[in-house]
């Protein structure tokens, strides 16, 4: 019999959608996927390689999710799961088996991606790409938050759009030297 990993409660056979079986925590709710079931229920409408995700959609969460930050263990075979952030700035991990690669799911973990039909595409999530990725987001939005500061959203806007005004222009190296120069009208 499987546990759960968070609170150790048995955990019962559900069924998450028409052909993809799970187990389920009726104390807190999580619930474990095993990847061969997953793979399975995905494989009729498998395509490779999968579609990108879209980091500029918005990231919903509708339900409450309960997200975890404990070292659990695989219910399957018992080593840690480890946790993988999956969306930028966002309080939303799913925990993963480097071994089995079946995936617990923490209370509404599941319903929140099926609402934005993410669930098709979990694995991407695992991937070091999507991870360079996530990790390349929040380090843009932390020089944005940075900028915004310093100069005030007014005229960060302002000198956002100068410099890709500079970027575009065909004659931009010139345009450049001419702001940046002290005193352009001295030989
Ligand atoms: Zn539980
Ligand atoms: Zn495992």
């Amino acid at each position: 019999m499987k546990h759960c990993p968070l609170c150790s409660t048995p955990l019962n056979r559900t069924l998450l959608e028409a052909n993809l079986p799970a187990f389920s925590c009726s104390n807190c709710h999580g619930l474990w996927v095993s990847a061969n079931e997953y793979l399975t229920w995905l494989a009729p409408n498998f395509s490779y390689p999968l579609p990108e995700i879209d980091l500029a959609h918005e990231f919903d969460t509708p339900y409450p999710v309960a997200d975890n930050n404990k070292a659990i263990l695989c219910p399957d075979c018992g080593r840690f799961l480890r946790r993988f952030q999956i969306w930028p700035n966002r309080k939303f991990h799913l925990d993963r088996c480097s071994s089995c690669n079946g995936i617990w799911f923490d209370r509404n973990e599941w319903q929140t991606l099926q609402a934005q039909n993410l669930h098709k595409q979990i694995n991407i999530f695992f991937t070091e790409a999507w991870q360079e990725k996530l990790r390349g987001k929040e380090m843009q939005q932390r020089f944005e938050n940075m900028y915004v500061e310093l100069f005030g959203p007014e005229d960060y806007e302002k000198i956002k759009s100068i410099r890709h005004w500079l970027a575009e222009h065909p004659n931009g190296n010139r345009l450049t030297a001419y702001l940046t120069d002290r005193d352009p009208y001295k030989g």
